[in-house]
Parts: structure tokens; C-alpha cells; sequence
């Protein structure tokens, strides 16, 4: 079996019907994988697994708000009714309100809080016990290049990010003896919904431009290929890391 063979391997990407989520799924189907996307809006789920299904192995969707702990355990327990097993979880699900620490509510910084990291500890924590009974797997959580920069707009997003890291880490830690690796990925700046005010923004795009080596901002594919080495069993000894996917944005100067 080639390592970075992903068949009979099934996954739950959340986010997955668009921007990196879908670029995420992409790679783990391209590998082999079963994929199930999760996201709010069941007719971007729909277009999604359209397109997905082109790809050849199964691809299916629910409909999931990750920030209800109760759809969590409902979508974990969907997925293993529909494929038997759960090997994979990709916390992709995200994003972010941008406004300087004077504006934001403390309403609104517990939205952040939910939505990117409570959200993970969730999922993780309810998936452990099928990624157990498969014989151990894999946790791929979606950090951001804002896990260790500052920024004056990510007051809580920055905070959350970085939070992801640690959760991964803790999680590894806790779970390698399950044969579970848990990792993070950080992108740069990915050509999404997310960024498409950023990526208007010329005076900013004037001074990121020049910090990203590669010279261009990444698109969701860019993140397919290190998703696919993390789901796969060619990262059985890479637990607990950090791997940038920025195009150089996070040194460059
Ligand atoms: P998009 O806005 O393009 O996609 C976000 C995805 O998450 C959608 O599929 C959306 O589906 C889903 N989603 C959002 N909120 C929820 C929720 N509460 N419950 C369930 N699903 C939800 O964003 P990106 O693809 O750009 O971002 C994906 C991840 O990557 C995020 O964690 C983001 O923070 C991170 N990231 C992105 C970067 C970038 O440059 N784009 C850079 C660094 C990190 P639906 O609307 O149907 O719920």
C-alpha cells in the first residue's frame, strides 16, 4: 500500500463545502479518502459535494453548526452510521471579527472563541473514542499565521488561533499512545471568501505583498497536498507540529 494511500480511510472536514476546507477535502479524496464535508448552509454543502464527486470516492455532506456541542456528537455519530468508522477529523471551520480590542464585545469575542477553538476541543474530544476504535488516526486543526503574528483587527482571532496550537499539542500529547497524531496547519493568505475584503484592501496588500516569498497569495490547493500527508500514514511520527503553509509570509520581511 502506497503510504499516502487513503483508501477505506473515512474523514469529517468541517468547512468543508468551500474556500480551504474544500481544497482540504480535495486532497484527502485525490488520496482515496471517504470524505463527509460539514458546514452551515445545506446548499453550499450541495454544490460542494457536486463538484467533490467528481473526484471518484464517495463525498456526502450535514449540515453542522460547530458551536453546538450537540450537532457535534450528532454529525461524529452521522458519519460512522453512513461509513462505519471515523479516522480522520480536519477542524477546519472558521473565521474571524475583525475590530481593534476597544470594539470588541465580550459577546463577540466568545463568538470568535467558539467558532475557532472551543469548536475543535469539541469535535476532538467526541471523535476520540471512534479514532480509537479504528486504531488510532488523525486531527488536523487549521491554525493561521495569526497563531503567532499580531495584527491590530485580530483581537480574538489571534487569541483563538493560537489557542489551536496549544489544544493540538495538549491533545497529542495526551492521545500518541492511541497511535492519534494531532497537527496544525497554519496558512497564509489563502484566495477565499474570508480574505476577499483583505485582498481588496490596496494599501494593506501594498505592504503584505512584499513579505510573501513565493510572491502570490495561496489558493485552497495549496493546502490539499500537506492535508493529505497529515491524514495519511507517511506522518505517523509527526504529532504536536506546526507546519506553515504561507508561501514564506510568516519570515519573509
Ligand atoms: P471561508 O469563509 O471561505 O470558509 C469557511 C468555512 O467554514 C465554510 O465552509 C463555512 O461554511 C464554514 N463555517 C464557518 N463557520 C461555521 C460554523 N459556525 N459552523 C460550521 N461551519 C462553519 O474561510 P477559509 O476557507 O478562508 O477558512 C478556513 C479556515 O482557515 C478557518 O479556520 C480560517 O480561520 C483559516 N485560515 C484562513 C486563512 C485565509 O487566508 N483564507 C488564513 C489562515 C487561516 P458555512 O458557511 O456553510 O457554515
Amino acid at each position: 500500500m502506497h503510504r499516502f494511500d487513503l483508501k477505506g480511510k473515512v474523514a469529517l472536514v468541517t468547512g468543508g463545502n468551500g474556500g480551504i476546507g474544500a481544497g482540504i477535502a480535495r486532497g484527502l479524496l485525490e488520496c482515496g479518502a471517504t470524505v463527509v464535508i460539514a458546514g452551515r448552509n445545506a446548499e453550499k454543502n450541495t454544490s460542494a459535494v457536486a463538484e467533490l464527486g467528481k473526484i471518484g470516492p464517495p463525498v456526502s455532506a450535514l449540515v453542522l453548526e460547530v458551536t453546538d456541542e450537540a450537532q457535534c456528537r450528532a454529525a461524529v455519530q452521522e458519519v460512522v452510521r453512513r461509513h462505519g468508522r471515523l479516522d480522520i477529523l480536519v477542524n477546519n471551520a472558521g473565521g474571524g471579527i475583525s475590530k481593534p480590542p476597544h470594539e470588541l464585545s465580550v459577546q463577540e469575542w466568545q463568538r470568535v472563541m467558539d467558532v475557532n477553538l472551543t469548536s475543535a476541543f469539541m469535535l476532538s474530544q467526541i471523535a476520540y473514542p471512534e479514532l480509537r476504535k479504528a486504531g488510532g488516526g488523525k486531527i488536523i486543526n487549521i491554525g493561521s499565521v495569526a497563531s503567532y503574528m499580531g495584527g491590530p483587527q485580530w483581537t480574538a482571532y489571534g487569541p483563538a488561533k493560537a489557542g489551536i496550537v496549544q489544544l493540538s499539542k495538549n491533545c497529542a500529547a495526551a492521545w500518541a499512545q492511541d497511535n492519534i497524531q494531532v497537527n496544525t496547519i497554519w496558512p497564509g493568505l489563502i484566495d477565499t471568501a474570508l480574505t476577499k475584503q483583505t485582498r481588496a484592501n490596496k494599501e494593506l496588500m501594498a505592504r503584505v505583498m512584499p513579505r510573501i516569498a513565493a510572491g502570490r497569495v495561496g489558493t485552497p490547493d495549496d493546502l490539499a497536498g500537506v492535508a493529505a500527508f497529515l491524514a495519511s500514514r507517511a506522518s505517523d511520527y509527526v504529532t504536536g507540529a506546526d507546519i506553515t503553509v504561507d508561501g514564506g509570509l510568516l519570515w519573509g520581511t
